[in-house]
């Protein structure tokens, strides 16, 4: 029997971060609205805790992990590494492929990895509460288990076509004890002022985030929290390279692609950024970044200056961005519908460091059928994004003879997910709309 599994005992989770800005060529700083200079961390402190606001700016190459946050993380880390030998075979790939598991997770997803970081440093510097968006819910889900294992309320501003389309993550929400608004919402002057023009606005990530910035921004005791995009989020998720790197060392191999989906970038910053510091040494290796045709940042964005959320409350970001008023279609992977992208993901790309390619959501359903047909797994539509390039990529290994490695990242599952799935049956004439 081949082994597909490579476990790593609890102590092997790893005890520091590791920072990627120590090592970019040419690191873009956030510019305040403000002034349009380089951001103070003064002029985060009112939205951040200290030591994110540090960890954001930070040059240091390796973080040390408090012990606090290990110890949560030991909750469902190491994570699985597994080696999709089913897969393998029903393609008749000479590839190896790779995936790392990050749906074991309480919340079913990576977005945990930080939030418990995010909410252990909130804690320790007396915040009350955090106020924060999601889209698809993963996120929200994520940091209101994180709120609950600290003690400190949470309140999610959720998508309204989101909130609508996926009623479980709402009650995952409600479960873990945090409150929960379709966005745009009455309980802002930017959501009310959206909803006078438009009440049947459907929302975005960017008006969500522009709600949760203002209701931290009036409220004293209250802090902001984002699960993805920054520099700090990249940073934290970078537990999953880390294992994936030491585990992939007990298999005895190394990547030459990998692969993982992009939303915001925080999974394929944490899957990717251990590896590229070898590629930085001048080791021979791909990136591949997937986002959704419906929402292509980095193939068809602009590299610019320009704000995190529609309302232009947040510092300007360099990178990839479709605009801050862009609102992407309705679509299944509710998680990649972001208007811009992880400013070191972007810097990256911007230096040919990592390739992007943009996947229909037809061809991303067939290789999530075909995953948990064969796997057994179902993954989250925004986590099929990235099985679909490995497949992709092992079907071009198979027609070149190469014995390519390739590793993805396995971001989260898609029980909660199942609606999308049933859509998918009756888009290709199986089944019923759900
Ligand atoms: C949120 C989410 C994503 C996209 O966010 P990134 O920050 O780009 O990783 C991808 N997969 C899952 C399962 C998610 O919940």
């Amino acid at each position: 029997m081949r082994q597909r599994q490579f476990n790593l005992s609890q102590t092997e989770i790893p005890t520091q971060w590791y920072n990627v800005c120590a090592d970019l060529k040419n690191p873009m700083p956030p510019l305040s609205p403000a002034t349009g200079k380089p951001c103070k961390p003064e002029e985060l402190a009112e939205v951040f805790p200290e030591a994110v606001i540090e960890q954001e700016m930070s040059t240091e190459r390796w973080i040390d992990i408090p012990d606090e946050v290990r110890s949560k993380l030991a909750m469902w880390r190491p994570a699985p590494l597994c080696r999709a030998t089913f897969l393998e075979q029903a393609l008749g790939t000479p590839a190896k492929i790779y995936y790392k598991y990050e749906g074991a997770s309480p919340v079913g997803s990576h977005k945990v990895n930080t939030a418990v970081a995010q909410a252990y440093y909130n804690h320790k510097e007396g915040t009350k509460r955090i106020a924060t968006e999601t889209g698809a819910g993963q996120w929200g889900s994520a940091i209101s288990m994180a709120c609950a294992a600290y003690g400190i309320d949470c309140t999610v501003y959720m998508v309204r076509c989101s909130y609508k389309q996926k009623p479980y993550r709402r009650s995952l929400v409600h479960l873990y004890g945090a409150e929960i608004y379709p966005s745009p919402s009455d309980r802002t002057e930017f959501g009310r002022k959206i909803l006078e023009k438009d009440p049947a606005c459907e929302g975005s990530l960017g008006m969500a985030i522009g709600e949760a910035m203002e209701d931290t921004l009036a409220h004293k005791d209250v802090k902001y929290a984002l699960g993805s995009v920054l520099n700090h989020v990249v940073l934290h998720q970078t537990v999953i390279g880390l294992e994936a790197k030491k585990q992939l060392e007990l298999a005895g191999d190394y990547p030459d692609v990998v692969i993982a989906c992009v939303g915001g970038g925080s999974n394929f910053g944490g899957i990717a950024m251990p590896f590229m510091a070898d590629k930085f040494a001048g080791k021979n290796i791909r990136f591949t970044a997937v986002e959704p045709a419906v929402c292509p940042t980095i193939t068809e964005g602009e590299y610019k200056y320009d704000f995190g959320d529609t309302a232009k409350l947040t510092p300007m970001m360099k990178m990839y961005s479709l605009g801050s008023d862009f609102v992407p279609p309705p679509d299944y992977a509710g998680g990649l519908r972001y208007h811009g992208m992880s400013p070191i993901i972007s810097e990256l790309v911007n230096e040919n460091m990592i390739d992007a390619v943009a996947l229909k959501s037809i061809d991303v359903f067939a290789a999530a059928e075909m995953f948990a047909r064969t796997e057994g797994i179902v993954p989250a539509p925004e986590s099929a994004h990235a099985i679909c390039e490995a497949i992709n990529e092992a079907k071009r290994a198979k027609e070149e003879g190469k014995e390519e490695t390739i590793l993805f990242c396995l971001s989260g599952h898609g029980f909660i997910d199942l609606g999308a799935y049933d859509s998918y049956f009756a888009m290709t004439g199986r089944g019923e709309k759900a």
